[in-house]
């Protein structure tokens, strides 16, 4: 997990790389627009747009398509055509703020090492949006510091999933660091403030796994014997989630040595609770792709409307 924490310094790095200047200094300087989508203020409020949640599992899946992903682009045709989509990875952790991709183009981003060749030949072109990026800031910026970034592009969490949803790759996306140094409350309260844009057409993806211990590895199919202990979990949280009892998955921590042993590190989880503060508890929740596609990686999303 170390070599995904993209820390304090490479975020200054990037602030100079745009010329934003010191710490503390937020996203507000005007960038050129990458695309013609106007500034959200400008668009008609609309029917809020679900929230998503995908359990991503491994980046295999990229190159052998499986009964994951067809089920994930049989989402991408159900839902409402996004105007953005904003995708909060597991694989983006920073600590003293949030970054949010600011570039008009974002890069594809191969953080994962080790696979075939093909893996990294695979590119993710969809544009960015400056003018979203400031949106997404200011929404935020009584809750964290947010600052410009257009170093990261679109991590595995955030490609993986979207070359099956989105395989046009014509809709903006966006993605927004996780502060790794905040305890889980503090994502799920500052999701609340993400709520706005949803009316305004922007797709919330968390892309994570509501269990995730990479203790064992297999394939890319339905994984037939996944841990008692992870099972246990999946449920736990799937009911929680169903009964809108959020308090139980803020607190998974509380479930001692079974949360432990679904996320040894919870990177993978704190998707999941953006999805739940941006939707609220009395959201109407389905779920999908449920199973375990390695011993403790459940493929289990949520659509909450
Ligand atoms: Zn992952």
């Amino acid at each position: 997990m170390a070599d995904n924490l993209y820390g304090r310094r490479t975020l200054l790095t990037a602030l100079g790389a745009l010329g934003l200047g010191a710490a503390g200094v937020a996203l507000h300087r005007p960038a050129p627009l990458g695309t013609a989508l106007d500034a959200l203020e400008a668009l008609p409020d609309a029917e809020p747009m679900p929230i998503v949640f995908v359990g991503h599992g491994t980046p295999l899946s990229a190159i052998d398509p499986n009964v994951w992903t067809a089920q994930w682009g049989v989402l991408g045709k159900s839902l409402p055509r996004p105007t953005a989509i904003l995708s909060i990875s597991a694989h983006w952790l920073t600590r003293g703020g949030s970054l949010v991709t600011a570039g008009a183009m974002p890069p594809t981003n191969y953080d994962v090492r080790g696979f075939p060749q093909e893996l990294y030949e695979f590119r993710y072109p969809a544009p960015g949006n400056p003018a979203v990026a400031r949106e997404v800031a200011d929404a935020l910026k009584d809750g964290i510091p947010v600052y410009a970034d257009t170093e990261w592009g679109f991590d595995h969490g955030t490609w993986l999933v979207l070359k099956y949803m989105y395989p046009a790759a014509d809709i903006p996306v966006l993605q927004l660091s996780i502060d790794f140094s905040r305890p889980p409350a503090f994502h799920y309260e500052l999701a609340k403030r993400l709520q706005r844009l949803r009316s305004k057409g922007i797709l919330i993806l968390g892309s994570g796994n509501v269990v995730h211990n990479l203790s064992e590895r297999g394939g890319t199919g339905v994984w037939q014997h996944p841990h008692d202990w992870a099972v246990e979990f999946d449920q736990r949280m799937t009911k929680a989630i169903m009964d809108g009892d959020h308090a139980q998955a803020i607190n998974f921590r509380s479930l001692g040595s079974l949360a432990s042993q679904a996320h040894p590190s919870y990177d993978h989880f704190l998707p999941l609770l953006y999805t739940l503060g941006t939707a609220g508890p009395g959201a109407h929740v389905r779920t999908f792709n449920e199973g375990f596609q390695w011993p403790a990686i459940s493929m289990r999303g949520f659509v909450l409307t």
